[in-house]
């Protein structure tokens, strides 16, 4: 009925004007909240940034009765109720950070019909309690954000999640709008099916980001090649660095600041009121870096981040892409740079073998970062690979705005150097029974007379010396994308180097190993678009 679809735009449209004071719906927002508004349940995939919020506050506000969102932020809940309550909205939360009585008030206002929005832990959802308070009140539309939380083999499992299809059960004529910035097509299917959502009309923005450079280069000395990016290409602007520990934080922004750029930390460590003063110097200032750990971000929402740093391998793409898109929210262009090498994968295979994890959870690990690392060394533009693993299809196959779309990488046969490797560390355990890991093959391989070697009598190996042919980052360029394309593994808390089964096939040359030559200089963003 075309009258009433007329009237509920309008009332959409007057709340988008009225409370949150902006003039236009962006994207698929408007015929994602119609349909919500209208009584249709909702599966939306919208990468971060996106605008997925309005998606459901303005059918909370347009529709009678109160709008649940289930988040598992409880962090952010706070300053999400704040926020609406600036404009007017009357929101609350209902968490575990509430006392009795703070929890009590929240209960008498919603049964009141004093609510537009309640935000609540999906934890909450599990009691019965909680159901039953709910049916006692009226409610709008139930909204689930952060949906993948559901996938079982997704890296933000909640067990919580599964049991919100009891929302649909129970209160079958309110609306339900699931909502995520992550989800390639397997997850998107869980969603649907673990949240009972069969009828639910699916909307899919992209999530091509044209406007950010992506671009990875081969770390050598990671914070000087950090301090030259910023200073070529982003002097004076906003940006965020990423390192995996609150130390490598620390020593980063230290340095930063030691070489004439403004940067604070920001990381778990830190006290809750530094925390908050460096965020909110983030947003008010114009030129400010912050180095964090993946604590800092959630919910962040400056528009002019001119650059996301990495200087420590994601451990995954969903964690890359969300990260990078912190980058460049105004359109304009941005870069997402990543300082990536051997070390990186060593790393990061021995936190997932060392991990406290079941083997289900080891396996997921390890399946998500063949994904960053396919990312990592891929000859092909970054930013097809990057939409392919979302299930999208990318607009050409080169986008000319990535690293290897700008400078594409020479590949070259690098079965034998893979052999010499691998026949290495196989010399070692055969003739030794011993396992090192990547410096002490690449010197045996090179030759050198370290002390080591010499203490091991690793001079008197028939491969010392065999690989004088490559230097020694090219030997780490080898070693890490066979560690990356699954022919060496790492062992141990040494991060021993040892043969996988597929190891065998390149020994026995019975395959060919392509290999990605390592760029010598990476271009300049703002050159490279002249
Ligand atoms: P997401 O939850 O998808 O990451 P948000 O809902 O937080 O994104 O929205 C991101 C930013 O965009 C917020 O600052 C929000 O106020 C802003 N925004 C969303 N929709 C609009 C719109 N139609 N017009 C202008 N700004 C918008
Ligand atoms: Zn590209």
């Amino acid at each position: 009925n075309s009258g009433m679809s007329e009237v509920t735009e309008s009332d959409a449209l007057r709340t988008l004007h009225r409370v949150f004071g902006y003039d236009a719906f962006r994207g698929e927002q408007e015929a994602i909240i119609e349909h919500v508004v209208a009584g249709g349940d909702a599966v939306v995939l919208m990468p971060t940034g996106g605008g997925k919020s309005l998606c459901y506050q303005i059918p909370a506000l347009v529709r009678p009765g109160t709008g649940i969102v289930v988040s598992p932020l409880i962090a952010l809940m706070q300053d999400q109720v704040d926020a609406l309550r600036a404009l007017g909205v009357r929101a609350g939360f209902i968490n575990s950070t509430q006392d009795f009585d703070e929890r009590r008030v929240m209960e008498a206002e919603f049964l009141a019909g004093e609510l537009d929005v309640l935000y609540l832990a999906p934890e909450r959802l599990r009691l019965d309690a909680t159901l039953d308070l709910l049916s006692r009140g009226k409610i709008s539309v139930f909204a689930i954000d952060e949906a993948h939380c559901v996938a079982q083999w997704g890296h933000d499992f909640r067990p919580d999640y599964l049991t919100l299809s009891v929302l649909g059960q129970r209160w079958p004529d309110v609306p339900r709008i699931a909502l995520t910035a992550t989800a390639t097509h397997a997850t998107h299917r869980e969603i649907t099916d673990r949240l009972g959502m069969p009828d639910a009309k699916h909307f899919v923005a992209s999530f091509d980001r044209p406007n950010i450079q992506y671009r990875i280069v081969p770390k050598a000395e990671p914070k000087k090649q950090l301090l030259s990016f910023l200073k070529e290409e982003h002097a004076g602007d906003a940006g965020i660095v990423y390192c995996l520990s609150r130390n490598s934080v620390e020593k980063t922004a230290e340095f930063l600041c030691r070489n004439g750029i403004e940067a604070v930390p920001y990381h778990a460590g830190l006290d809750g009121g530094t925390r908050a003063a460096h965020q909110s110097r983030f947003l008010r200032e114009e030129g400010l870096v912050v180095c964090a750990t993946i604590a800092f971000g959630m919910g962040i929402d400056k528009p002019d981040v001119r650059f996301v740093a990495h200087l420590d391998l994601p451990k995954s793409v969903e964690g890359y892409y969300q990260e990078t898109g912190r980058a460049g929210r105004d359109g304009l262009p941005s870069t997402a740079w990543m300082a990536y090498g051997l070390q990186d994968v060593v790393q990061q295979r021995k936190m997932i073998q060392g991990s406290e994890g079941d083997e289900a959870f080891r396996r997921r690990a390890a399946s998500h970062l063949d994904s960053m690392l396919a990312l990592c060394e891929t000859a092909q533009c970054r930013r097809a690979q990057l939409l392919t693993y979302f299930g999208q299809e990318a607009a050409a196959q080169s986008c000319g705005n990535c690293d290897t779309c700008l400078t594409p990488p020479e590949t070259w046969d690098g079965t034998v150097a893979a052999q010499k490797v691998l026949s290495t560390v196989v010399r070692l355990q055969r003739e030794r029974g011993q396992k090192f890991g990547a410096g002490q093959i690449i010197d045996i391989l090179l030759g050198k007379k370290t002390a080591k070697v010499i203490q091991f009598d690793h001079d008197q190996l028939s491969v010392f010396g065999i690989g004088e042919e490559l230097a020694e980052a090219e030997w780490r360029g080898v070693v890490r994308q066979l560690l990356a394309q699954g022919l060496l593994a790492v062992e141990g808390e040494y991060g021993t180097l040892v043969l996988t089964e597929t190891s065998g096939s390149v020994l026995g040359r019975e395959r060919e190993v392509r290999l990605r030559k390592e760029p010598k200089r990476v271009p300049a963003a703002r050159s490279a678009k002249g």
